[in-house]
């Protein structure tokens, strides 16, 4: 297949390698100066996009997405897919969406979940929106850069599914936090905490896979003094993108609107800023009632 790349990070980067290596054909295109394995590079997103089978986008914001989307439409043929896989808000995928049927272009919303290690693994886990014949189109390319992928619905169900699991996982993951917080004040062991609560009703993926006390459950980003792992301030993107979502439905989401503000005070007052989502215990355990 031919395929065009834009957006070619962290995250595109090794997505685009993966598809390379498979044995397509690969013309990529980023605004920094980078270049990867096996892909061709072009001069501008929409000479990468020119005569593509699929173009895959992978940006870091829906503003950025609708301004290439508009670029590069005009420059693909009728028939061809654009496969977006950044996390943007659910307005700009239907916006691509529309934009792309009006160009006789199939469409797939189709953010990750997985980081940086799952890129480079190809093990990414997509949730996809869209008609069934635009994701049909897309499916074998998602075999090769991820392990699953969910059909979720039309346009913007991808959006939908990322924005909701992220806000349930910044809810949960301050949840956890202050209850380790309030655990210690009560003297109780952390180790003792993560026994119960693990094989317990409280227990959850923050708890038992990414647990936030140093030494204490699985390997993670806590014992590796809260090095990213999941950065707080991307966790504040997704918690944002999921008020802005709610904002736009009009869907009550209280513990949504909570977690985006103790996110946002963590990044922006209180030094959080690239640390793991999960250095919220730290923040807790400095901190008393009041
Ligand atoms: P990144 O900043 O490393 O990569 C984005 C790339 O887009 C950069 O190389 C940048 O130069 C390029 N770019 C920006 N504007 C452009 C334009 N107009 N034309 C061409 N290229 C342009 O970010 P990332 O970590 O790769 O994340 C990309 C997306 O994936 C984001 O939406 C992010 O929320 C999402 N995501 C990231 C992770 C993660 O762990 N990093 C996990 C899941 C989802």
């Amino acid at each position: 297949m031919k395929i065009g790349f834009i957006g070619l990070g962290n995250m595109g980067g090794p997505m685009a390698a993966n598809l390379a290596k498979a044995g397509h054909d690969v013309t990529g295109f980023d605004m920094a100066d980078v270049s990867i394995d096996g892909v061709t590079m072009a001069q501008s997103g929409g000479a990468a996009a020119t005569n593509a089978d699929v173009v895959i986008t992978m940006l870091p914001n829906g503003a950025i997405l609708r301004a290439v989307a508009e670029e590069i439409i005009p420059a693909m043929s009728a028939g061809a897919a654009l496969v977006d896989c950044s996390t943007v808000d659910v307005d700009s995928a239907r916006a691509v969406a529309a934009l792309s049927a009006e160009a006789g272009l199939h469409a797939v919303d189709a953010p990750v979940s997985g980081g940086i290690g799952g890129a480079a693994a190809g093990t990414l886990t997509f949730m996809a929106g869209g008609s069934p014949d635009a994701f049909a189109k897309a499916a074998p390319l998602f075999d090769i850069m991820g392990q699953k992928a969910v059909h979720c619905g039309d346009a913007g169900a991808g959006q939908a599914a990322k924005i909701c699991n992220n806000m349930i996982l910044g809810v949960t993951m301050i949840a956890t936090c202050e209850a380790f917080a309030l655990a210690d004040k009560l003297g109780l062991d952390r180790q003792k905490m993560f026994d119960v609560v693990s094989t317990s009703s409280g227990y959850s993926w923050t708890m038992n896979a990414y647990c936030p006390a140093p030494g204490v459950g699985p390997q993670s980003p806590a014992d590796n003094d809260y090095q990213p792992g999941f950065a707080s301030e991307l966790m504040l993107k997704d918690l944002r993108l999921s008020q802005q979502a709610a904002e736009s439905a009009d869907a009550d989401t209280p513990m949504g609107q909570q977690a985006t503000a103790l996110y946002e005070q963590f990044v922006e007052t209180e030094n959080g800023h690239g640390s793991d989502f999960s250095a919220m215990l730290p923040r807790f355990e400095k901190r008393g009632r009041n």
